[in-house]
């Protein structure tokens, strides 16, 4: 059983965690530009970081979380944070939020994952955001008995619709229902 980290120890695995990141790129992509990374935190503390190869047709490259993804399922720990970053032509590191694909992977690991978010006023500067506040509807929310046993999710209360069912289907038909 991994033992939880407490509040200041995971301040400071969430630094290294952006700094490994960040030192991935630098060493693996010396002076390129358009080069990105990302890097996860285990529930142990470990960091793994990985970097998406590139391929002759893009169609077929993967997000570069893959690699700490996959690592994490394959040590048997649960992700406690997640970082992606981008060099631009600039040299600054952007931080990307996890893409919608990654978020489906991530929810696995429930709500209360971590997740990378540019700063609103700082594209480069991290701003750590629950995977539960990125994916507020998430889909499995309809299905409460599976959320019981999955970790962390939560059933979401109805919102209700911005139109009314019934207008809206008026729309869709054609027809009025006035
Ligand atoms: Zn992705």
């Amino acid at each position: 059983m991994v033992s939880p980290m407490d509040t200041e120890q995971r301040e400071s695995r969430l630094e290294a965690l952006v700094q490994a990141c960040v030192d991935l790129i630098e060493w693996r992509f010396q002076g390129e530009v358009d080069r990105g990374a990302a890097a996860m935190l285990l529930a142990d503390g470990t960091i793994i970081t990985g970097t998406s190869p590139t391929a002759l047709n893009a169609a077929v490259e993967v997000c570069h979380e893959i690699e700490p993804f996959c690592a994490a399922y394959r040590l048997d720990l649960a992700v406690v944070a997640s970082v992606c970053l981008h060099r631009d032509p600039a040299g600054r590191f952007l931080v990307l939020s996890p893409c919608g694909v990654c978020r489906e992977r991530l929810a696995v690991h429930g709500p209360e994952v971590l997740a990378a978010v540019p700063d609103s006023g700082d594209l480069t500067k991290v701003a750590w955001v629950s995977l539960g506040d990125l994916l507020p509807h998430y889909w499995l929310a309809a299905f409460p008995q599976e959320l019981a046993s999955m970790s962390g999710w939560k059933t979401v209360p109805a919102t209700p619709p911005l139109v009314a069912p019934n207008a809206a289907e008026a729309r869709l038909t054609g027809g009025s229902s006035a």
